[in-house]
């Protein structure tokens, strides 16, 4: 098996990770998959093309190489819901947020599942846990962004269009509250619509790695893919895609300036 990620090592006490833009499948599961599943429609998609920039702000980049539909990096290995009372989109998810079915011979088993938090799984987290304690060990503290997209209509997962730009928190639990409050407020300050702690809160990465108090500082960004890219054909729009980068870039550096003074 090839490696599950690609790591690119900056200097800055930045860690950006890119969960869910991975597009490879392994072979034997390609064969059992449905024509709705090989789509892989519900990729955070061209997330790490939209985010290439931040290597030159020194940032550490994780980006993961499989799809979300063979295992979900942004939940737990255990599977436990993740919003309470919502549709849970699962670890080895079965069907896809439209409610297609993405495998012909149904839902993926216990033994199948161990085996793909190992192979997938396991080597990510790995990887950003890692991470964050080396930048914890060089610069004191360390900064986590999870970079997400998704379409901005998914009436299974959420009422309505979602806002532009969703800042996830977790509640306020996963970062300092200067630097949460920062960030919104430089989102606030962008063309874009946004919201802080909305219908995303931040997934398990935002949840597990932020530890404020261990000087440890999680965000999640979820965008609406309609900022950056035409949605019905899935094309990247690259005049849209650079204004929107443009944002994103002083998110990033309010984030880091705010993380440095404090
Ligand atoms: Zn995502």
């Amino acid at each position: 098996m090839s490696e599950v990620f690609t790591f690119h090592e900056g200097c800055s006490p930045l860690l950006v990770s890119v969960p869910h833009d991975g597009r490879d499948l392994p072979r034997d599961l390609r064969g059992r998959m449905t024509v709705a599943g090989l789509a892989l429609g519900d990729t955070d998609w061209h997330v790490a093309r939209l985010y290439d920039f931040v290597r030159d702000l020194g940032a550490n980049l994780l980006v993961a190489r499989y799809s979300r539909y063979v295992v979900d990096l942004n939940r737990p290995a255990d599977d436990a819901a993740l919003y309470a009372g919502q549709v849970a989109t699962g670890l080895c998810p079965s069907s896809t947020f439209a409610g297609e079915a993405i495998y012909e011979d149904g839902p993926i088993g216990p033994d199948e599942t161990a085996r793909r938090v190992c192979d997938y799984w396991q080597p990510y987290h790995d990887k950003l846990a890692a991470t964050l304690a080396a930048l914890k060990a060089r610069h004191g503290y360390a900064l986590l962004w999870d970079a997400h997209s998704i379409a901005s209509v998914v009436p299974r997962l959420f009422d309505g269009k979602l806002p532009a730009l969703n800042i996830g928190t977790y509640g306020g639990r996963s970062c300092a509250e200067p630097l949460a409050a920062a960030v919104t407020a430089r989102a606030a300050r962008s063309p874009y619509s946004h919201v802080r702690d909305g219908r995303f809160q931040g997934g398990f990465i935002t949840r597990r790695y932020g530890e404020p108090a261990k000087h440890v500082h999680a965000v999640q960004l979820e965008i609406a893919q309609r900022v950056y890219m035409d949605e019905l054909s899935g094309t990247y729009d690259a005049q849209k895609a650079s204004q929107l980068r443009d944002t994103l870039r002083r998110m990033l550096e309010t984030l880091i300036k705010t993380a440095t003074k404090s």
